[in-house]
């Protein structure tokens, strides 16, 4: 993996949460100092989590029985992403912050992996899409840094960055905020992909990623938008009532290997995508947004960097849930065609 240069319009902090766990801050300079002062009575993490191999499908599944008693649905002055203020310790333990990263309190992994949570603003009620350009490249060094430091780790193959917005996709904190799992395995979605890029490598001589992506600009009908350096589109066959890929148009394996001119080029992008979805029903849609990056040690040059942003919401009033065929056999039936999913995007460009 490349270790991108020092940033000098970054300053970041590392410090301490009380039970040991690292929280970093991600700063421009000039930003008050993060001093963490943290003294809630709590111990040290030790989260029941254990990974077993599904003998039939031979995929990994996390059993981490310990989570149960997460945090769910807290109250706004109980909500554990905001600064800290008098008398009320939350897991960011300063007055103020642009954006933090720390370890899940909660974990899926452990010890073989980690999982962190990244708090994108201190602003609760406040977006993504929210975000000014200046504000996204700020989060893009946050989740560069996490995944050089966390691929780096001997036992990590594969740093899976995403956020999930809405609760009715199961979010149980309302802060703006991404998680980071840093997996000891190949995740089966992973792993699938892997093995489908090779295959098209020894059949055609060329990457599967670089094919998809030259499909979608010959094709032109599934754009939902792009700049010089990255296009948005609907894919092909895609399985969720909303669905948009984006792409670097120039390969690379992960965030870290971004140019600085396209790392320049994404957030203008993806907050123009984010707008028009918020704008399909008016109100803030549910979606997940996954970071596909290539694993630590192996496909780098056969697998692309590239943000799969879907809903499950498909009408103003109505979600898709997965039924029989999707939950039960992973073969996913979608009601619109991605043709027209484009069109009402394209058509949803800020006024
Ligand atoms: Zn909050």
């Amino acid at each position: 993996m490349t270790h991108p240069p020092e940033d000098p319009r970054v300053r970041r902090t590392l410090q301490h949460l009380a039970d040991g766990r690292e929280i970093v801050f991600f700063d421009r300079p000039g930003a008050p100092e993060r001093v963490v002062d943290d003294p809630r009575p709590l111990s040290a993490l030790h989260p029941a989590v254990d990974i077993r191999i599904d003998p039939v499908l031979d995929e990994p599944v996390v059993i981490a029985s310990h989570r149960q008693g997460r945090t769910y649905h807290p109250p706004v002055d109980e909500c554990p992403l905001c600064p800290s203020t008098d008398g009320r310790h939350t897991e960011v333990p300063t007055d103020s912050y642009q954006v933090a990263v720390f370890e899940n309190q909660f974990p899926s992994l452990w010890h073989h992996g980690r999982c962190e949570v990244v708090c994108f603003s201190s602003r609760h009620d406040g977006r993504f899409a929210d975000l000014s350009p200046d504000q996204v490249d700020l989060v893009m060094s946050a989740w560069i840094d996490r995944t050089v430091a966390l691929g780096g780790a001997p036992e990590v193959q594969q740093v899976f960055l995403f956020e999930n917005r809405g609760a009715e996709i199961g979010v149980t904190l309302g802060h703006p905020h991404g998680q980071i799992y840093a997996y000891p395995y190949l995740t089966p979605r992973t792993a699938r992909m892997l093995e489908v890029a090779r295959r098209h490598h020894d059949e055609n001589g060329s990457v599967l990623a670089d094919s998809v992506v030259a499909r979608e600009l010959a094709d032109n009908v599934r754009i939902v938008a792009r700049n010089e350096h990255w296009v948005a589109f609907v894919p092909y066959a895609a399985r969720w009532p909303v669905e948009v890929h984006l792409h670097p148009r120039q390969r690379v394996p992960g965030l870290p290997e971004l140019s600085q001119a396209q790392r320049e080029a994404f957030p203008a992008l993806y907050l123009d995508v984010l707008g028009r979805l918020d704008r399909m029903y008016n109100a803030p849609l549910p979606y997940i947004a996954a970071w596909h990056q290539a694993p630590v040690r192996e496909g780098r040059d056969l697998l692309g960097l590239h943000l799969e942003l879907f809903s499950i919401r498909r009408t103003a009033t109505k979600l898709k849930f997965l039924a029989g065929s999707e939950s039960a056999m992973g073969a996913f039936i979608s009601d619109v065609t991605p043709e027209q999913v484009a069109q009402r995007l394209r058509d949803l460009a800020r006024p």
